[in-house]
């Protein structure tokens, strides 16, 4: 799809939204906005302290708790225990975290101009260790994992972050942090040559 219909399309779905009833004004069912938190499951609660933490969400309004780790069952209980509904945060591109893939399908992570592995050679920051879309296991993986958590009952959805690759430029407020000028795409933020078929796979 074209970016002017593409902008098309949304204009009218925003348009075909904002005649609901409620959505605009907001309803006590059907709130207009509805507030969400950020916590980290990494934290060292039990299920007690989880709910502590999530009736003081309740009571100041908040809806939704979003979390990245930790453990899903107590966390999620927890949550749901106080009525908030529980996400899941999913890093999907960059992998970091991800010690499985690291270790066992190293070939799935970028290759900068450089010819040079994010996992072996994180850019900007240690954490920037990305696998490349363009290979068909990479793909089936994710996959997989993504639709592991949308199975679980006891996740209300997951939000998939990183979709991308790295940045090849950086915003240019950020450039002095890190000490870079960057007018022009230098090799070593330049992902991905790893030589898997992304051109090929895009035109299918
Ligand atoms: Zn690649």
């Amino acid at each position: 799809m074209k970016r002017r219909d593409f902008l098309r399309t949304a204009a009218g779905a925003a348009t075909a939204l904002g005649a609901l009833p409620g959505r605009i004004q907001g309803t006590a069912q059907e709130p207009a906005f509805t507030l969400w938190s950020w916590v980290s499951g990494n934290r060292d609660y039990d299920a007690d302290d989880w709910r502590q933490q999530f009736a003081r969400l309740r009571e100041a309004g908040f809806h939704a708790v979003l979390s990245g780790g930790g453990n899903r069952e107590i966390v999620s209980a927890a949550a749901h225990a106080e009525g908030l509904e529980y996400h899941r945060w999913f890093w999907t591109m960059n992998r970091n975290g991800d010690f499985w893939a690291k270790e066992n399908h190293p070939e799935w992570f970028t290759v900068s101009r450089n010819l040079e592995s994010s996992l072996e050679k994180p850019p900007y920051v240690n954490y920037y260790r990305w696998v490349c879309p363009s290979r068909a296991p990479v793909r089936e993986y994710l996959s997989g994992r993504v639709g592991e958590l949308a199975a679980n009952p006891a996740i209300d959805g997951v939000h998939l972050d990183y979709v991308r690759h790295c940045d090849v430029i950086l915003p240019r407020g950020l450039w002095d942090q890190y000490n870079l000028v960057q007018d022009v795409e230098h090799p070593e933020f330049d992902f991905c040559y790893c030589g898997g078929s992304y051109r090929a796979h895009i035109l299918l």
